[in-house]
């Protein structure tokens, strides 16, 4: 899932954690690798943010994906 768009369909989720250097709260964000380029170059530009971290988080196989639902649909004709 990727925080830039809702209908994201962009491979790879990636966590972003930036920090505000005002108040000193980091903020985690989740991107797709297209959008946390995007994410990072913004902050970049933001003086009152920075990268903490950026990880790259290995989507394992099925992890979210939901099984099953298409198994019911073929008791209907
Ligand atoms: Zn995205």
């Amino acid at each position: 899932m990727c925080d830039r768009s809702g209908n994201c369909s962009n491979d790879g989720v990636c966590q972003l954690v930036l920090r505000n250097r005002t108040t000193g709260m980091d903020v985690v964000e989740h991107h797709c690798k297209a959008h946390l380029v995007l994410r990072v170059w913004e902050v970049e530009r933001d003086d009152d943010l920075e990268v903490v971290d950026a990880t790259t988080l290995q989507q394992s196989s099925a992890a979210d994906e939901p099984v099953g639902q298409e198994l019911h649909s073929s008791n209907e004709r």
